[in-house]
This record gives structure tokens, sequence and C-alpha cells, in this order.
């Protein structure tokens, strides 16, 4: 399973402990989006749990605050937490892709301060997200060695998906589809081409004696009339 990290910007504050943390707390900075910054569903799934109206920040207790719940393919899923007030933009039952914007980081619930508590689920049991998730080309990862122990990053391969795959077909076909059509095109402009030679008709309709003066370089092209 290739999780994607939540945030763009990837600075984990807190550890999984088994039992103690049963997640990992990631930080923001100010250059990168701030204490709101955009929160992304890591890996394709359903929405299966949400909360968006919690306006508090808890001192005791263990409280979520709002978040949201993804079903996974493998018996995955996982949880994003104490996410900004109002600012969840996904409701149970959505389907979303690895990537979908969900909500905005924050404070609700039991946190310290602004962070995105992160837990990743196998059949149900808390396991440690930093062994599922990995950074992907385009994240930027702190500069504080300590916040970046232990993280994982995508082989620099291609990893084939369903969906690529059949985008790429899709494509490969339109293509094809194109250079038919440009070869009719062409073969129509050639066609259009033989009309440009004929230069004039003219329909005789009283037997006469016609003249015609043609200069150098002049062609005179005579078709039937059909
Ligand atoms: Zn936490």
């Amino acid at each position: 399973m290739n999780l994607k990290y939540p945030l763009n910007y990837i600075a984990i504050t807190e550890y999984y402990r088994s039992g103690v943390h049963n997640g990992l707390d990631l930080g923001w900075n100010y250059s990168y989006g701030g204490p709101n910054v955009d929160v992304y569903a890591s890996y394709d799934g359903e929405v299966v749990d949400v909360r968006k109206d919690y306006n508090q920040t808890d001192t005791t207790g263990s409280s979520y605050g709002n978040y949201v719940r993804i079903r996974h393919i493998n018996g995955f899923e996982t949880l994003y937490a104490h996410l900004a007030y109002n600012t969840v933009t996904v409701n149970v039952g959505d389907i979303v892709k690895q990537g979908t914007k969900i909500g905005n980081m924050g404070a609700t619930g039991r946190a310290d301060g602004n962070h995105l508590h992160y837990e990743v689920f196998i059949n149900g049991v808390k396991v440690n997200p930093i062994d599922y998730t990995y950074v992907y080309k385009g994240q930027i990862t702190s500069s504080n060695p300590e916040a970046t122990v232990g993280l994982l990053y995508l082989p620099d391969i291609d990893v084939p998906c369903k969906e690529e795959e059949e985008l790429k077909k899709k494509i490969q076909e339109l293509e094809d589809k194109l250079s038919l059509q440009t070869k009719e095109i062409e073969s129509l402009k050639e066609e259009l081409n033989n009309y440009s030679n004929i230069i004039f008709t003219y329909n005789v309709e009283k037997t006469s004696l016609y003249q015609i003066e043609l200069y150098e370089g002049e062609e005179l092209l005579i078709r039937n009339k059909s």
C-alpha cells in the first residue's frame, strides 16, 4: 500500500508509540501553507465517518475534534483529526481519490496547537503510519532531521495503476482516431485542390464564337458539365 502523506509539507512533531500515541502528528510551516494548510486523502477510498462542526480545543480527554475517516482497499483505513472548524469538504459516502482535499489543519479536540493527527488502520487495528505512508514526488520535507526520522520515499519508479492504464489506452485510441481523421482531411484537401485548378466555367447558352486570350503562365482547364 503506497499511502501518500496527507500534507504537502511534511514535518513529524510526534511519532507513533503503540498504546500511547496511536498516530503520527504532523506540523506546519509558514512558508508552506501555514497553520490551516490543506489536508488531502492519502489514498483512493470511501469516506465512512466525518465530523465537521466541533468548535473548540480541549485540554483534557482524547477528542479527535473534527475528523475524516476513509476506507481504502485491502482492509486499510486512514483518519485525519483536529481539522479546523467548518473546513471539512467531504461527507460520509463520498468517493475520494488520493490527493483529494478533505479539509484544513486545525486544533479542534485535544490539541496543544494546530497539527494533523494521522492514523492508519489495518482491519481495524491502528498501525504505525510511517510503515505504509510515502513521501511522493513534489512533496517537501522539513529540514529538521528529527522531524523526518523514518520517512519512506516512494521509489522513483513508475507504479502502474488501473486508472493510469485506462487513461493511456483512451489517449491512444483518440490519437489513432485523430491520425485517421488527419489523413482524411489531407485527402479531402487534395481533392479540393483539384477543383481550385479550374479557373472558371462558362455555360454556353447560345451558339456563337468566343475568343479567349491566354497569357504567359496562364492555364486553361475545361471541365465536362455533368
Ligand atoms: Zn496525535
